[in-house]
């Protein structure tokens, strides 16, 4: 901890001999571009976009029409000019929609016996890389540990091991660091190793036929019940089938797996334990997973909304503001008989501030590098509109210099800190820093790295985009110590639940403070020829 904080410090002075922030605007005139940023109108924004009218915004559906002809409509008003397809604000994303219906339970066989059935949903969720009406899988089941091959650990699950269509049952999450090895996978730090997405990527690269992730609340880090919302009645992927297609992606309760490692002499315990120790190899289960299933698949186009305020100098190159406005939709009744995933925190308080970040734009002088705002479509189901916007950008990736994403904003009250997820990667951090202190504010250490992989931030990572994404502080002013922890941990039941839902009474001080942060930065980034670098030995920084 010690050692990584001097590198840190040493990295930052490093930082501050290469950039020297110019003030290259009149003050006057950004005082009067954040006094734009006004506590009204991201209410109005956040409740609009959150109501029940919006029907819980999912792509594709009526919601979403609504929600983006709202967004354009502010754009406009913002004074940014479309920046999507055919002179409009909008970037259509052509999507494709799986629903399960399975045949049967999911069947594990040993020697032609069944050893144990798992119910839809209740025990495992299933899906699909293909677009097939029928998907019948029959398997040998091969326990992969974490399913990682990472030579830059030296951590190799699959040395020697055959997993060519094979179903991988997988932990997610990465092996814990030992007393030996406290670097180990960056410590707390959950790596991209330890994403899921990466084990479908990984099984894919090695020939898998399908992967099996285990669920425990410890290494997902949310419970069952958001993967059963975000896909378990109908799961959502941009129209191309990815190289190596998985005929199964599934994930299981750890009560579910618990009682398949009974039946094989083991607990899940001693798989995690077996999984974590260095040397770890496949191997085999000695058992056969069979499912039948029906898909209805559909297809149809999730939208995003781009609008931008061209560069006066150097229109060429860009900074990109995102923040989500899909939701999770219409589901099933909750006890209270809402059906509706308002999606207010997720993210109508993001796109707000957005919104309100994109006025000011207005109303300052051009800025000399292109700015684009991206409300952008999918993010639930794994940022996809983003990654479509990546492969379809306004400015190229390589010409885009910054992106600064917004996302489940702080609607707890002013706060005395900030933090910026994943600026502690790049050279984002200094304008971070600055941005944050001309506000009275102080930047708070990421206390969740691992947040950095769920928001739309990583898309534009992974096209080596130096990204940040604005996360909420610790600290509140004339509030106890905890109070953070509370308040959050209070709202955080709601969190892809129907009960995530506008509130009047939600202060809008915090929203407003991060929409002037990230006001302060973009616009400082947007006024300086410096090419932005992520930090040495970031793996981001590899692609650019
Ligand atoms: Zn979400």
């Amino acid at each position: 901890m010690q050692f990584r904080f001097l590198r840190f410090v040493a990295l930052f002075v490093g930082v501050l001999f290469i950039y020297r922030p110019v003030l290259v605007y009149s003050q006057g005139n950004v005082e009067a571009a954040l006094a734009s940023i006004d506590s009204v109108l991201i209410r109005t924004h956040l409740a609009t976009l959150s109501d029940d009218r919006m029907e819980g915004r999912a792509p594709g559906t009526r919601g979403e029409q609504l929600a983006v002809a709202y967004i354009a409509e502010e754009m406009k008003k913002a004074g940014l000019k479309p920046a999507g397809e055919n002179g409009t604000f909008f970037q259509a994303v052509p999507l494709r929609a799986a629903s399960p219906r399975p045949r049967g339970p999911l069947a594990f066989r040993r020697s032609g016996e069944t050893l144990l059935e798992l119910a839809y949903m209740n025990d495992f969720i299933a899906g699909t890389d293909l677009e097939s009406e029928r998907v019948s899988t029959t398997g040998e089941l091969v326990f992969v540990g974490f399913g990682i091959d990472a030579p830059d650990y030296n951590w190799n699950d699959f040395e020697g091991v055959d997993v060519s269509g094979k179903i991988l049952v997988s932990f997610v999450n990465d092996p814990p660091a030992t007393p030996e090895e406290p670097g180990l996978f960056q410590g707390d730090t959950l790596t991209y190793y330890g994403r899921w997405t990466y084990k479908y990527e990984e099984a894919r690269r090695k020939g898998a036929r399908g992967v099996l992730l285990i669920h425990t609340d410890e290494t997902a880090g949310y419970p069952f019940s958001v993967l059963q919302n975000s896909m378990g009645y109908r799961q959502i992927q941009l129209v191309d089938v990815p190289e190596g297609a998985l005929e199964f992606t599934g994930w299981m309760t750890r009560d579910a797996a618990q009682r398949l490692a009974e039946q094989l002499g083991s607990n899940v315990e001693e798989w995690y334990q077996e999984a974590s120790r260095r040397g770890f190899r496949a191997r085999p289960l000695g058992v056969e997973m069979a499912f039948d299933v029906d898909y209805v698949n559909e297809r149809f186009d999730g939208i995003n909304v781009l609008g931008k305020i061209e560069g006066r100098v150097r229109p060429e190159e860009g900074i990109v503001y995102s923040a989500h406005h899909d939701h999770l939709g219409v589901g099933l009744p909750d006890s209270t008989g809402d059906r509706i995933y308002n999606g207010a925190l997720d993210n109508a308080s993001g796109v707000a501030m957005m919104l309100a970040v994109a006025k000011a734009f207005g109303a300052a002088s051009a800025p000399e590098r292109t700015v684009i705002f991206a409300s952008v479509t999918a993010e639930e189901s794994g940022l996809l509109g983003a990654e479509y916007y990546v492969r379809k950008p306004v400015t190229p990736a390589e010409k885009t210099i910054a992106n600064i994403n917004l996302d489940s904003g702080n609607i707890f009250g002013t706060a005395k800190d900030i933090i910026g997820n994943g600026a502690e990667r790049s050279e984002i951090m200094t304008y971070l820093q600055e941005a944050a202190a001309a506000e009275g504010m102080t930047v708070t250490p990421n206390t969740n790295p691992g947040g950095f992989y769920r928001s739309d931030q990583l898309a534009f990572a992974r096209a080596g985009i130096p990204a940040v994404y604005i996360n909420t502080g610790r600290s509140f002013l004339n509030q106890p110590d905890d109070y953070f922890s509370k308040a959050a941990g209070a709202y955080g039941r709601f969190y892809h639940q129907q009960g995530d839902e506008f509130d009047p009474t939600w202060p809008m001080s915090g929203l407003v403070q991060q929409a002037r942060v990230a006001f302060r930065m973009g616009y400082q980034i947007a006024n300086t020829d410096h090419i932005l670098q992520w930090n040495p030995g970031e793996a981001f920084g590899a692609v650019r």
